[in-house]
């Protein structure tokens, strides 16, 4: 089955089912580790071309790991070190080591792959010792799949290609409603990210990365969404996992800025202009 068809039935299924309601049993999360690109595609999900430059630091991350390694007995469904572009942190190594010291299961790197093959030796022993893999999203441009296959193969480094490979040309877009003027519950429920794209920044972790990362598109374009801390759980004030698992299983008052009912399927790839139409 093509996989924009698995994800809508995958969409229906949430609504119907409405799983997203339904604490998870394992922990999952993604951290942003680089939150501008070298790519910076339109309506970039997580506006990285309003991003000058912005690195997760890496002593704060090891205590938030040590923190949520404690609550989750260091297990966890699987972890995704995305941003941006995670390989232009320049600690990344690091990163790879801290990750697999504090949790066991799944650990991926989500990248674009454009640096992949100007990434060092150490990082690639990283992966391989850390048993973390590599996952590139398709985007339409030039790379070489033969030769960044063969350089893992090498390395002994689990590599997967998602979506199309470069033959991606179109994209969605997922409007903002700037008035806040959506149904938070039913947005939840038939989101793709929510309960789903668990997002860790800053000791907080949150039911997806939105409400985390208006801040960029807020500063860039001069807004003001407002983003209470009812839309996080600090992972430093709760006694159990379980306190967090429910937390991200309710809807957030952010959800009303979300404006489900306008995606637009099927839009042309492009590289961003920082237009504020890419968003709204
Ligand atoms: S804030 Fe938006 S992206 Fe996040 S769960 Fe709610 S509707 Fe989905």
């Amino acid at each position: 089955m093509p996989q924009y068809l698995f994800d809508r039935v995958w969409l229906v299924k949430k609504w119907l089912t409405k799983s997203a309601l339904k604490p998870r049993k394992l922990l999952r999360f993604e951290v942003p580790i680089c939150e501008h690109c070298n790519l910076n595609c339109k309506g970039c999900g997580a506006f990285s071309p309003l991003v000058k430059e912005c690195f997760i630091d890496v002593a704060e991350y090891e205590k938030d790991c040590s923190r949520l390694s404690l609550l989750c007995g260091g297990t966890v469904e699987y972890i995704d070190l995305l941003g941006g572009e995670p390989l232009l942190h320049p600690e990344i190594t690091k990163i790879l080591d801290i990750t697999r010291k504090y949790f066991n299961g799944q650990i991926n790197i989500i990248t674009n792959g454009i640096k992949l093959l100007s990434m060092t030796e150490e990082f690639w022993s990283g992966c391989k010792k850390n048993n973390i893999a590599i996952v590139i999203s398709g985007y339409p441009i030039r790379l070489d799949y033969k030769i960044i296959n063969r350089t893992a193969c090498m390395h002994d480094v689990a590599l997967e290609i998602r979506g199309f490979g470069n033959k991606l040309t179109i994209w969605n877009k997922f409007p903002i409603d700037l008035d806040g003027g959506q149904k938070p519950f039913r947005n939840f429920l038939s989101c793709f990210s929510s309960n789903f794209c668990l997002h860790l920044e800053h000791g907080k972790i949150g039911t997806c990365a939105q409400p985390f990362v208006i801040r960029h598109f807020n500063a860039h374009f001069n807004k003001n969404m407002t983003v209470s801390e009812e839309n996080f759980i600090d992972i430093y004030k709760v006694s159990n996992l379980d306190e967090i698992l429910s937390f991200l299983s309710r809807p957030i008052p952010f959800c009303k800025y979300c404006n489900l009912k306008k995606i637009k399927r099927g839009i042309k790839w492009d590289i961003s202009k920082k237009e504020i139409s890419e968003w709204v």
